[in-house]
């Protein structure tokens, strides 16, 4: 049914990069022989997933959406791939994206845009804009993505869906194609808060194979989702993150969100975290810097595109010929940017006190997470955007971003949950609920509440 719908919505939609019906059907008919044999599959077995291109699938082609991968078979798995396939889930097929997840409208494709389902003149927001999409539009009950700037949260916003970005550590990065390696986070989407949790317990927990991933017992989301109640919790709203350059219609359900969370039995307060006002600016200088090292692989050498490799031209001609055409233009412009913030006589000056301003905000989190237990925002300052509107203009593009971006460079967990249209366009708006680190079921308790 699912291959059918996607079958029906893509000539509109555009939300996958691959899919194929047969390599889907062989795998749903594997879990029903596992299942005849016995085997207990847990919750999600049988139920079909979308993966952002981002993750490598050995029975799928994987290129972060780059002419620079196109057609790439990777040799294994992702740990978050193997283990759904473990758990049973069914690939459905791979979702556009933008180019190595650098963008927030998935305008950075190279191969189309994806468009809205709520409204196909507008953007599915970025960088995970394929699954969210495909998942909004019916097209698939669950997809994964990834959050290193807010790729996950922002895209279920401004899509009417449920998103995850866990405790940093607490999904493993094995076989997911580095944009920024201290940040990235491999997340689920959903529509409601419960499946969201039992997708992310799912492919969570530790992973030996990712040096950074956390040895420690998995968050329990799924039992939070169930509980969903806020009585005597007391929820932070963030000062600095509402207010001027925020849409109207965001704020106004924002603050019914709130409103809806005190009736419940909340305790509300107001929080100042006055660091998160330079947190847009030191993201765009950390992961651009993590960017430009990650992306140094791509070389024509090992796997991927070979430009101009004609016999005549040495390896460095080649290597600057492929990157030239493989890379697209938001890609180039961050490689730019952090070999320029890393280079000897500028590193000190804005690597160095880009990451001093990782801790201040690292900081604030901490200091705030004394006196409340989760705090709030809205996901994004707008809902969705029109195609074309912010492609010609990198700075509003980064701003979709501005709520995301702290808890990323800080390392916690967070959660985007629908909370109902914006008076003047109908469109989705999204409550952003903030957990400390290893604290993921608070946010979906919170999320669960308030869907
Ligand atoms: N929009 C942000 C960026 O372009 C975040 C992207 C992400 O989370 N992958 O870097």
């Amino acid at each position: 049914a699912y291959l059918d719908r996607v079958a029906l919505a893509e000539p509109e939609v555009n939300a996958f990069l691959h899919v194929d019906r047969e390599t889907t059907l062989a795998q749903a008919r594997a879990v029903d022989e596992r299942r005849a044999a016995g085997e207990d599959l847990g919750p999600l077995a049988g139920v079909p997933v979308a993966h952002k291109d981002v993750f490598t699938t050995t029975d799928m082609p994987t290129t972060a959406a780059s002419r620079i991968l196109e057609g790439y078979r990777p040799p294994y798995d992702a740990t978050v791939t193997a283990r759904l396939r473990e758990a049973g889930l069914v690939v459905l097929g791979k979702t556009n994206m933008d180019e190595f997840a650098m963008g927030s409208s998935t305008e950075n494709s190279a191969f189309g845009p994806t468009r809205n389902p709520w409204d196909a003149s507008r953007v599915p927001g970025g960088s995970s804009g394929g699954s969210s999409a495909a998942v909004a539009a019916f097209e698939a009950p669950l997809a994964t993505g990834t959050d290193t700037g807010g790729s996950i949260r922002q895209p279920a916003a401004v899509c009417g869906l449920v998103g995850a970005k866990p405790t940093y550590g607490g999904s493993s990065r094995y076989g997911l194609i580095a944009f920024a390696s201290s940040l990235d986070t491999p997340g689920p989407f959903a529509r409601n808060v419960l499946d969201a949790a039992l997708l992310q317990e799912a492919f969570s927990g530790h992973d030996p194979r990712d040096s950074t991933s956390i040895d420690a017992p998995v968050p329990p989301v799924a039992e939070a989702a169930r509980r969903a109640d806020v009585a005597g919790l007391r929820v932070g709203v963030v000062k600095e993150l509402s207010g001027e350059g925020y849409q109207a219609g965001v704020l106004t359900r924002f603050q019914e969100s709130v409103e809806l969370l005190e009736s419940m039995g909340a305790k509300v307060v107001e929080v100042s975290c006055p660091s998160f006002d330079t947190a847009l600016a030191a993201y765009y200088l950390i992961a651009p810097s993590e960017c430009s090292s990650n992306l140094a692989r791509f070389d024509a050498m090992r796997y991927g595109l070979r430009t101009g490799d004609d016999g005549t031209r040495s390896a460095e001609e080649v290597m600057a010929l492929t990157r030239a055409e493989g890379f697209g233009p938001e890609v180039k412009r961050r490689i730019i940017l952090g070999t320029y913030a890393l280079s000897s006589g500028y590193y000190d000056a804005y690597y160095g006190s880009a990451q001093q301003v990782r801790t201040l905000i690292k900081r604030d989190f901490e200091a705030a997470f004394e006196g409340v237990d989760v705090l709030v925002s809205p996901t994004a300052p707008t809902t969705a955007f029109p195609l074309g509107e912010r492609t010609g203009d990198p700075m509003a593009m980064y701003l979709a971003d501005l709520c995301t971006i702290p808890t990323n460079l800080a390392g916690n967990a967070a959660l985007s949950v629908p909370c109902g249209l914006a008076p003047e366009d109908g469109l989705p708006v999204g409550l952003q609920v903030m957990a400390p680190a290893m604290a993921d079921d608070r946010a979906y308790r919170v999320g669960a509440a308030v869907e």
